[in-house]
């Protein structure tokens, strides 16, 4: 029991040295003032608050990422999904995840091996380096909303082609409907280049607002990049800052 709760200590601590790293990598100074008091804004509802959005069949509200009504229409109309060769090669459909209502809403390219295996977005090395970033920003990984252009693997972690993205980001669209977020973060260049309809490199779109049916759109580089990249980190830290400039202090509902 006490090895246990040691090892749970020593993993906490590593925890919070690679949090701290990721602030010193991204040129801050100082440990930032978390922009929501804990409790201070209503709770996400409840996954499993509206019986009546379980009519749905095989799905709950309580499943990944369709905490409300409206999720899980999009998650069952979606179903067990062959719209687009992807689905051929899934283990997992990787839906969304997070506060169905956000105010910022994370937008990456599509699951990896890890996200695949597990049915949630940004899990893995990369995830993990996202859930430091929302930190950083003051907001736990719960208060936002994460979803993908595709929501099924491409083999071997290629590019979704058009066609697959065409066939399934009318779904990523309608989350985004659901979710109502004021702010959208686009995580990498396919990401950013795909919602935006454009070929411009992400370090021209990186830190410059954009649109995306109508909700702001800030493009940053992919956690993935910043792994490999650690020095763009303070880069990314700045768009991040944007965002909470523009969310202001209240980062959730
Ligand atoms: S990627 Fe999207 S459209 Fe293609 S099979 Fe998966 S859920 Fe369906």
């Amino acid at each position: 029991m006490d090895d246990e709760r040691g090892r749970a200590v020593r993993e906490l601590a590593w925890e919070a040295v690679r949090h701290l790293r990721w602030l010193a990598d991204a040129g801050m100074r100082e440990i930032p003032t978390p922009a929501v008091a804990p409790g201070a804004h209503p709770p996400a509802r409840a996954p499993s608050a509206p019986p009546a959005g379980d009519a749905a069949p095989g799905y709950r509200t309580s499943d990944r990422g369709c905490g409300s009504e409206p999720l899980l229409a999009i998650r069952a109309e979606l179903g067990e999904c062959a719209r687009c060769p992807l689905g051929a090669g899934r283990t997992k459909l990787v839906f969304g995840t997070g506060n169905p209502t956000a105010r910022l809403m994370f937008v990456g390219e599509g699951p990896g091996a890890d996200e695949d295996r597990e049915g949630e977005p940004f899990v893995g090395k990369a995830g993990q380096l996202l859930t430091r970033m929302i930190e950083a920003m003051g907001l736990a990984r719960g208060d936002v909303y994460i979803a993908n252009v595709v929501k099924c693997r491409p083999p071997g972690n290629r590019n979704p082609e058009p066609a697959e993205i065409e066939a399934c980001e009318p779904f990523l669209r309608r989350q985004i409907e659901a979710v109502g977020p004021e702010v959208i973060v686009a995580l990498g260049k396919f990401a950013a280049q795909t919602l935006l309809r454009t070929t411009t490199p992400i370090t021209r779109l990186r830190g410059q607002w954009a649109r995306y049916g109508g909700v702001k759109l800030m493009p940053t580089f992919h956690p993935a990049y910043l792994l490999r990249s650690p020095e763009e980190k303070r880069k990314a830290w700045e768009d991040l800052q944007l965002v909470m400039k523009e969310l202001g202090p209240a980062g959730t509902r």
